[in-house]
């Protein structure tokens, strides 16, 4: 089996209703799939966390590495991308563009074994995975307290147990909506926010301290990711448990954030720490030094199955009668890319959400709806 082809997918949706995270204003959503296609017909399919042009640009530029080689040998094409990148690269786009051709490489290995993703990385340690709710961003226009009870109560009729909104706009603001999001969601529904680095140390611990009787599973992104000093700062200066790493590119970057205990919940996500290859890597190191990992995930169907490959293969940790379940962020804001390029989505059934069971990453592209979203420009 040869690789034959390496192709981008771009999507796009302009968005009914604009919201906002910390940093930025959402008015589109975008994907960049990635399609690998082989000799003998066998396709696997990828994706990229961020920008989706520039993305596409990169992955093309990796894809003549690719062209004529067995796509089985995953890791070695793994290296030669990264060493040839290596000089411009090392994280950002080409950490990303490699992420997405990685997760179809394996995509492709798990169909032409007949296996899913998680039975070549050793086996399922659980088949499904409880979800908790990313939403809660402040939309253009409307009263931000107002809409975030409004989202919250919908989480919580459909069967969410856990939740996460967005913070980083000010610290009054804030406080008043993670505690109006605990009144929503009442006492057994964990509640996390997500400031997207949109403070200093200074305000994540004066915020953190004052929000903490409110019952924070945890805080993500407090300062901007390359502050590694400034997260430890976070980490000791209040009570809520500090998370990141979304941001974050290959196993370098996170052994630097191990290293500084900058932490308590590492979030990598598979379509932009470097693809499975990677991340398997990561989490070992994670467990080694006993930091919990709670993936990121943001994107289409296809990042999503992506991720739950690689929770069903956390191992249990520690290892217990009844051990912690992981997490699977499950993002609810506006992006039919999430439902509509697979042919059977993702659902949410008694708060969590089935591990795919088929072979690859055990899902099928809906190829009208690639055509459908395609961007306008
Ligand atoms: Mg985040």
């Amino acid at each position: 089996m040869k690789i034959e082809t390496v192709r981008t997918h771009l999507l796009q949706h302009r968005l009914a209703q604009p919201f906002h995270s910390a940093f930025s204003t959402f008015r589109a959503r975008w994907a960049c799939l990635v399609e690998i296609t082989c000799d003998d017909g066998t396709t696997g399919w990828g994706e990229c966390l961020g920008p989706a042009g520039p993305n596409a640009a990169t992955v093309a530029a990796m894809a003549e590495l690719l062209v004529g080689r067995d796509p089985l040998a995953i890791e070695p094409l793994w290296l030669d991308i990264y060493n040839q990148f290596r000089d411009q690269g090392q994280r950002g786009l080409t950490m990303t563009a490699q992420s997405g051709i990685d997760i179809a490489l394996w995509d492709i290995a798990g169909r032409h074994f007949g296996v899913p993703v998680h039975v070549l990385l050793g086996g399922a340690h659980r088949l499904a995975v409880p979800a908790y709710a990313t939403g809660g961003f402040p939309l253009e226009g409307r009263d931000a307290e107002a809409a975030l009870r409004e989202e919250l109560a919908g989480y919580r009729a459909r069967g969410f147990r856990a939740a996460k909104i967005k913070i980083g706009f000010g610290l009054d603001g804030d406080a008043r909506r993670i505690a109006a999001a605990r009144e929503v969601l009442g006492p057994d529904i964990a509640l996390m926010i997500d400031a997207n680095h949109g403070y200093d140390a200074i305000e994540a611990i004066a915020l953190g301290n004052r929000v903490a009787e409110h019952g924070i599973g945890w805080f993500e992104e407090p300062v901007m990711p390359e502050h590694l000093a400034a997260y430890r700062e976070v980490r000791a200066g209040q009570p809520i448990p500090v998370a990141g790493g979304e941001t974050w590119h290959g196993r370098r970057a996170f052994a630097d954030a191990l290293a500084a205990r900058a932490v308590d919940v590492l979030q990598p996500d598979v379509c932009g720490c470097g693809g499975i290859t990677e991340m398997r890597k990561i989490v070992a190191m994670a467990e080694t030094e006993g930091v919990r990992v709670v993936p990121h995930v943001w994107g289409t169907g296809v990042a999503i199955a992506a991720a739950l490959q690689m929770l069903a293969v956390l191992p249990p940790s520690p290892p217990r009668h009844v051990p912690r379940a992981p997490l699977l962020e499950f993002d609810q804001t506006d992006n039919p890319f999430r439902e509509a390029v697979l042919a059977a989505p993702f659902t949410l059934a008694d708060g969590a959400v089935a591990v795919p069971a088929g072979p690859g990453l055990g899902i099928e592209i809906d190829r009208a709806a690639l055509a459908r979203f395609a961007p306008e420009d």
